[in-house]
Parts: structure tokens; sequence; C-alpha cells
């Protein structure tokens, strides 16, 4: 074996084990389809690679993979540091209650929380400071007080790094010459927020603690080797571990190669590491007796975003951090669901002409939890075609989430001197748009209801993990990165513990 552990991605669950692992003495291989960047090659003009392309990825490899299926489409990034490089910087825990159903039952909101704290301390996450609130906290702050539910309102952890000192009471306040550099606690060279508002197209000063600028790092430190633009396309077990074979993309073509570990941990996200796993077990057939139960139990965590047009708000910046503050739902005390609300941005690169459209809208972005029973397979289309991934998902039992969501909504833009619109993808077609997809490769107690156990590992298969979203049974009906980091930091430990 060349290595000890190969992972597979380098997202939340990738970067987090991948690091933990580094630390715990393992030799570590990282593999990620996506490139490496930084802030000076982030995608700004329309020419730039802002996409990726799974028909061509050695030509188009962009951070953001839009997967549409016909019912259902899925936002996600690719790149060295995953989903956190276009993410909104939310880090927050999923409620107590969330786990009381469909996990095993050694998951529970108590044993995760050691794990929480962990993330939360490493990505260095903080509120808003409240000398900065943003015109989008006000207005957030202000629907809520208007329909009733001022005490709902609370402001979200950030993996942000805010300067106590700034604000929007100064000359020029995002002038980049305003933010402070500083090194964080990985040695990596960062500054602090100036309230750019471009969060999820990459932040010019750096004051986004994304997975590249901690985890990833303090894993090279500890000797762990990165390799971008390497897309993985099979596992096969080898004597005394797995062989994974991969495309390198860099130069242009499909350049094929392998590496051996002992340990593998699937960390390519909900969609990916399921497609991989299907195209393991039912095309090349190298990882046969993976569970029945794999692509099962698939959720959109009730994503569902109504832009609200205020025409007498003018104008409304995009400034500041792209999400700050939510208004608190989850305890089903609106017609018995479970969900939250939270004001989106559009970049302040798409905002900031007065003549653009979006000026005056505000995307009001919800998170709920709704039935988490898609199924992803591979579709083999008729004839020649390439087998490829396919999405059944029936929107009935999700039906009322979004319905409540609605109403939530509506009412509170109307109490704004908002006009909603709420998008005829769902009105006449009952489509959604999530980016946060989880389940696929779920756990579960036994391969009769899940594809790993509650340690990631992929029953059947001794030392292949999954530790990601795929793993996730359930909705989480918010945002869901600080509970992907928190799992993966449990596999890892569990891994290091029993000196597997
Ligand atoms: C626009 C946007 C905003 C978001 N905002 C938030 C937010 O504010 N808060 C929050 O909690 N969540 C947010 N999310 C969701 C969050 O980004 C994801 O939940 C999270 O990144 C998932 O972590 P993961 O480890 O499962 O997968 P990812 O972070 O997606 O990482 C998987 C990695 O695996 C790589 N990969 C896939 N297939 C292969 C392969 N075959 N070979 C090699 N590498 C592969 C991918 O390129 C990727 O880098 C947002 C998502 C989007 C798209
Ligand atoms: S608001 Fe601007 S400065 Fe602050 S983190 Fe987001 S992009 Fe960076």
């Amino acid at each position: 074996m060349t290595f000890d552990v190969i992972v597979i991605g380098s997202g939340f669950g990738g970067a987090i084990t991948g690091c933990r692992l580094a630390e715990a003495g393992y030799k570590v291989l990282i593999l990620e389809r996506g490139r490496r960047w930084d802030k000076t090659n982030y995608p700004r003009k329309a020419e730039d690679k802002w996409i990726w392309n799974n028909e061509c990825p050695e030509k188009e490899n962009g951070w953001l993979e839009l997967h549409t299926f016909s019912s259902i489409a899925v936002a996600q990034g690719a790149a060295v540091g995953g989903g956190s490089l276009i993410y909104a910087n939310i880090s927050c825990e999923a409620t107590k209650e969330v786990f009381d159903d469909g996990w095993p039952k050694e998951i529970t909101y108590a044993e995760l929380k050691p794990y929480y704290d962990t993330v939360a301390k490493f990505m260095n996450v903080q509120q808003v400071p409240d000398n900065q609130w943003t015109a989008r906290m006000k207005l957030m702050k202000d629907g809520a007080d208007k329909i009733g539910h001022g005490d709902r309102f609370k402001k979200l952890e950030l993996a942000v790094s805010f300067d106590p000192n700034w604000s929007y009471n100064q000359d020029d306040p995002h002038n980049v010459a305003k933010s402070k550099p500083f090194v964080n606690a990985q040695g990596v060279k960062q500054g602090t927020c100036v309230h750019l508002g471009n969060c999820d197209i990459g932040c010019e000063v750096d004051a986004r603690n994304t997975l590249d600028r901690n985890y990833i790092p303090a894993a090279e430190k500890k000797g762990a080797e990165v390799r971008p633009l390497t897309l993985v396309t099979n596992i096969e077990p080898v004597n005394g571990g797995y062989r994974v074979s991969f495309d390198r993309l860099d130069t242009g073509q499909r350049v094929p190669g392998n590496e051996t570990a002992r340990i593998v941990i699937v960390a390519a996200s909900s969609l990916g590491s399921t497609e991989l796993l299907l195209r393991c077990r039912d095309l090349s057939g190298a990882l046969p007796n993976i569970s029945a139960f794999l692509g099962h139990d698939w959720s959109s965590n009730g994503d569902f975003l109504t832009p609200a047009f205020y025409p007498h708000l003018n104008p409304l910046p995009s400034t500041g951090p792209t999400i700050a503050c939510a208004i608190d739902f989850l305890d089903r005390s609106e017609s018995g669901q479970s969900f939250w609300i939270e004001i989106d941005a559009f970049g302040h690169m798409l905002s900031d002409d007065d003549d653009e459209p979006f000026h005056n809208v505000m995307p009001w972005f919800a998170q709920g939890v709704d039935a988490a029973n898609g199924i992803l397979s591979l579709h083999h289309e008729f004839l020649a075609g390439k087998p490829s991934l396919a999405m059944m998902w029936d929107i009935g039992k999700s039906r009322d989430v979004i319905e409540t969501i609605i109403a939530t909504h509506l009412k509170r833009s109307a109490a704004t001197g908002g006009h909603p619109v709420v998008p005829p993808t769902w009105t006449v077609l009952k489509y959604l748009v999530t980016p946060h997809p989880l389940g696929g490769c779920c756990m579960g107690d036994t391969a009769l209801n899940g594809v790993v156990n509650h340690a990631g590992e992929v029953f059947g298969y001794k030392n292949l993990y999954v530790a990601d979203a795929a793993i996730i049974p359930e909705a989480l009906g918010v945002n869901p990165s600080r509970t992907i980091g928190a799992l993966a930091e449990r596999v890892a430990k569990l891994i290091a513990t029993e000196g597997r």
C-alpha cells in the first residue's frame, strides 16, 4: 500500500478526516477533482472558469456544478476545499430533535456536541458584531417583529473573521485597505471582513475561514498530500486495502492513474459519493456487496428561495456577509412544520449598478425538514448512451413544509413592504433547487436500512468509509456544513482511536 489513507474529495468531509488522520500520524493522500483557488484567480468575468462540466471536466473545471435532474437541481462545489469555496459561511448546529428519528442509536445531539464545538473552534466561527449590522439584517429583524416573531430572530455564526473596530460609519468602509491582515491559528494569512458582499464568489480580502484556509493547510503541514484536478473513477479491494483509480485532468486530457491505501474515505459529497459507489457496485462490479439501500433517503433539506421586490427601499445594499441571521420556526409551531428563514444576497458584483435588475430584490431563503425520500440511481440511456446519475424525487410528502415556508415568506415580505414572487418553477412545475443535498449513502443500523454504520464504515467493506453529506439520513432543516464537519471529526476520531 502506498498510503495509509486515501481521501476522495476535500470538502467538509474530506478536509476534516484528512486533517485529523494526518495529525494522528497516518500517511494521507487527498484526491480532489477541482482546482486549487485563491483570491488571485477567483472567477470574476463571464469568460472565467465558473462551471464544472461533468461531460468534459478536463476542459471545463470551474468551481460550481449545477447538477440538473428532471424534478430538482443541485448546486455544489468543485474545488480544493469543496463547497466551502462558494458557500455563504453559515455554520450552525442542527436541533437536538433532528437526531431523535432515523439515525443509528449511537448518533445523538449529545454525542455530536463535542465535535460540533471542535469544528466551530477550528473554523473560528463568529457572529456579525453588533456595530456592523447589515441592511438585510435590519430588514429581517423588522420582518420578524412585524409578523409578531421578533423573539425568533437570531444572529447566526459565520466562518468569517471580523474586526470589531470596523464600522459602516467611516469613509469608504468597503475599501480593501480597511481589512486588517492577520495570521490565523493554522499559520495562514487572512484579512478581516470589510462587508464587500461577495462571499459566495470568493472574498477579495480572505476574511472567509474556508477549508483551504484551515483544515487543508493543517493537513498539509502534517504531511498530507493534496492532488487537485484528480477525478476518482473506481475503488477496488486489493490485498490489504483498496486500489483507487482516477483520471488526472491537469493537462486538458484525461490521464489515468491509481494509488493504493489500507483505508479509503469517500467524501465526494452527497451526489458524488453516491454516484461513485453506484458505479463501483453496478458498473465496474468492484464493490458488489454494497447495500441495496445505496441511493435511498436523499433529501433536498427543504431548501426554498422566494425573491421579493422592495421598490421603496432604494437602494438595498448587497454589502455585508451574504447571510447573517435567521427567523427560527424549527420548533414546529407553524402548521407542524420545522424550518427557518434566512435572507440571501446576490453578490455585490451583481447588484452595485443602479441600472441592474437585482437592485431592489431580496432573496428570502429557507431550509426545512422534508421527507428525505429521494432515490438516486444510475440511469442507462437507451442504446449507446453513457450511464448517468438519475433522481426519483416525489415532492408529495414534502409539499406541506414548502407551502408553509412560502406562506411565511409571503406574510413577512408583505409586512416589510416587499412584493414577493413565488417562482413559477414551483407554482407550475413543483421544481426545486437545492445547494444542500443530503443522503444517498445513509448511516443505518444494518445494511437493510443504511449503507454505512454510525462510524461511517461501509457495511461489508472493512476500512472503506463514507464521511460527508451523503451519510446524513434525514433532512436537517438548517445549513448542514457544521453537522457534516462534526460527523467527519467523529469518523476520524474513531478510525484513529481504534488504530485502524
Ligand atoms: C452556493 C452555496 C452556498 C452554500 N452555503 C452554505 C452555508 O452558508 N452554510 C452551510 O452549512 N452550507 C452551505 N452550503 C452547502 C455546503 O457547501 C455543503 O453542504 C458542503 O460543502 C457539503 O460538504 P461535503 O463534504 O459533503 O461535500 P463538498 O463540500 O461538496 O465536497 C466534496 C468534494 O468532493 C469532490 N469530488 C466529487 N466527486 C469527486 C471524484 N469523483 N473524485 C475526486 N473528487 C471528487 C468535489 O469536487 C468537492 O470538492 C452551500 C452550498 C452552495 C452551493
Ligand atoms: S462580506 Fe465581503 S469581506 Fe466579508 S467575508 Fe464576505 S466577501 Fe469577504
